[in-house]
């Protein structure tokens, strides 16, 4: 198992790591901070160093089979087995990702608080990031509405803080169970939860930043109606 830096650092963005198997994907590491794909996020790329000099591009990282791999360009050799490499992650669209996150989370917050509406999934990327929930009507006072009510809790500068919870417990709490934590494999006994402040708390794997006044500028971009009650949400942030 590959232990997963970025789930109680976020802000890890050079680690060193061996690599503990090569397989015709990519290779494996006993820790990583790359974010990997998946859950609604976009894998981190990045640069991989050998003790020896060698240089590899970190194309995308990706979990198969309970293994987190790194697929590498050039492709890897056997020769990488046991091998200490050093780490850097491209940084400027991870931390733009970390950013649309913790607006994606605090817009699931606030559209429950101001509208009992609750979100059925999502997608964030550096450039832009999409958020569907189910409600009536989203006409563009109540998307001014919204951003108005974002921008408030970006200015607030809420703290976001992570912390792990035994399953047993999490079926119990009231803001987890609204967010569908039962949904989460019932193999995962220890769970990690994501708060910001005031704002949400949920279940979470991903990367965030530590309060919303780093989200910076939200831009709603377009929404669609998908149906009575589906609703979809595409937006972006400055700079
Ligand atoms: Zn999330």
């Amino acid at each position: 198992m590959t232990e997963l830096l970025f789930q109680t650092d976020s802000y890890i963005k050079e680690f060193e790591a061996e690599v503990k198997e090569v397989n015709e994907e990519g290779v494996v590491f006993d820790k990583t901070a790359f974010v990997y794909t998946g859950g609604g996020l976009q894998s981190d790329t990045g640069m991989m160093e050998t003790s020896k000099g060698e240089k590899f591009i970190v194309k995308e990282v990706i979990s198969k089979g309970g293994k987190i791999i790194h697929k590498l360009s050039p492709e890897p050799t056997e020769q990488l087995f046991g091998e200490n490499v050093k780490c850097i992650i491209d940084w400027e669209s991870r931390y733009r990702q970390m950013r649309m996150h913790t607006a994606l989370h605090s817009i699931s917050g606030l559209l429950f608080r101001k509208y009992g509406a609750v979100v059925t999934g999502g997608n964030i990327t550096a450039k832009r990031s999409r958020v569907d929930f189910e409600i009536d009507h989203l006409h563009k006072e109540r998307v001014q509405e919204i951003t108005k009510e974002l921008e408030k809790i970006i200015e607030d500068n809420n703290l976001v803080s992570i912390s792990f919870m035994e399953r047993s417990e999490a079926l119990k709490d009231p803001d987890l169970i609204r967010t569908k934590v039962n949904l989460i494999p019932e193999s995962v006994k220890i769970l990690r939860i994501v708060e910001i402040e005031n704002v949400d708390r949920q279940a979470d794997g991903g990367v965030h930043v530590r309060s919303t006044k780093e989200i910076g500028t939200f831009i709603p971009l377009k929404s669609e109606n998908r149906g009575k009650n589906n609703k979809r949400l595409y937006f972006t942030l400055e700079p």
